[in-house]
């Protein structure tokens, strides 16, 4: 098969993985900027254009596009997903993932654990906000953050009503949470494949952090999950509509609750903690579903 990676950095552990499984597999994988690609939108012909040339004959297209950069990379993402040309994920999946209440409201929905979560837009009633989400200790968290930064634990009232007023006086969008104290600062990532959880581990934050993720110095190692939170995950990747996302879950005490569902989860935390193969693994779905005309949703 031919497949294209939209990716800024080629050079990312992921990245390069993605491409070893691909030839390893015996198909070619190439590597465009997502930034670097420009399309036509009026005919009924759409073309996804790079250096000068069409970036055409693709049977799949993997989509790694950064958070800062969803937009403009979901366009090119859609763009060909008109072209028929069958995505890892669909770009209306991924723009699910990346509205952080979007997502919880649809995981809500469909009745899957959360912890208990409030958000509001009137200063006025942070107080409110703060009681809903079960009082002092809350955590706080910045809606356009990513890896942990703008997370931030307040033990007592007092400093949970300074922080969303600072947070408030920046003009950022926050959501207040129930702190899961009884995770004792770790979480599960669950990657998920094609409707199966593939790779789980079990991520450790710095010993003086109540955030685990690896970007802030935590430690991945390889855990087995219940039978219960396996189910979490896929119903969480079902909701989203994603093929492949990483599960973020806390152990709390009234079971698996979800925190997030990553679309373009990295590669190298996983592969090193549980030594399973997922890149392999994600060339392999592809493999399997990449067939013309199988692309769901066309933007829709
Ligand atoms: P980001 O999307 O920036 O990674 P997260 O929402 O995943 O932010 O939070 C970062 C980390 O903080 C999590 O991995 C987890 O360890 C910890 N954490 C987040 N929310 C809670 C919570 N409600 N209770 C306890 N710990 C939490
Ligand atoms: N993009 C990273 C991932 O999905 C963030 C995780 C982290 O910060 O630990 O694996």
């Amino acid at each position: 098969m031919k497949m294209l990676m939209l990716a800024r950095n080629a050079n990312l552990y992921s990245h390069k993985r993605l491409v070893q499984a691909a030839e390893a597999r015996g198909h070619e994988l190439d590597i465009v900027n997502t930034l670097r690609c420009y399309m036509n939108i009026t005919s009924h012909r759409p073309m996804v254009i790079y250096n000068g040339e069409k970036l055409a004959g693709y049977d799949a297209v993997i989509p790694r596009i950064g958070a800062s950069i969803t937009y403009y990379g979901l366009a090119v993402l859609r763009q060909f997903e008109m072209m028929g040309v069958f995505p890892l994920n669909e770009s209306v999946a991924i723009g699910r993932s990346r509205d952080k209440l979007r997502s919880m409201q649809l995981l809500a929905r469909d009745g899957i654990g959360l912890p208990v979560t409030a958000f509001a837009h009137d200063p006025k009633v942070t107080e409110e906000v703060i009681k809903i989400a079960g009082g002092a200790p809350v955590v706080i968290k910045l809606l356009e953050g990513t890896q942990g930064i703008g997370v931030v634990l307040a033990d007592t009232q007092i400093s949970a009503k300074s922080v969303v007023e600072a947070f408030r006086g920046a003009n950022v969008n926050i959501l207040v949470q129930e702190f899961i104290k009884e995770a004792g600062g770790t979480d599960i990532r669950a990657f998920v494949v094609g409707g199966k959880v593939v790779a789980a581990m079990q991520r450790k934050g710095a010993s003086d952090d109540f955030r685990s993720n690896l970007h802030r110095g935590g430690e991945g190692s390889r855990i087995k999950i219940t039978a219960e939170e396996r189910s979490t995950a896929l119903r969480a990747a079902k909701a989203m509509g994603l093929n492949v996302c990483g599960v973020d879950m806390l152990r709390s005490n009234h079971g698996a609750v979800v925190m997030e569902v990553n679309s373009s989860p990295g590669l190298e935390g996983v592969e090193n903690a549980t030594g399973v193969d997922v890149a392999d693994l994600m060339i392999q779905f592809l493999e399997k579903n990449a067939k013309p005309g199988k692309t769901k949703t066309k933007g829709r």
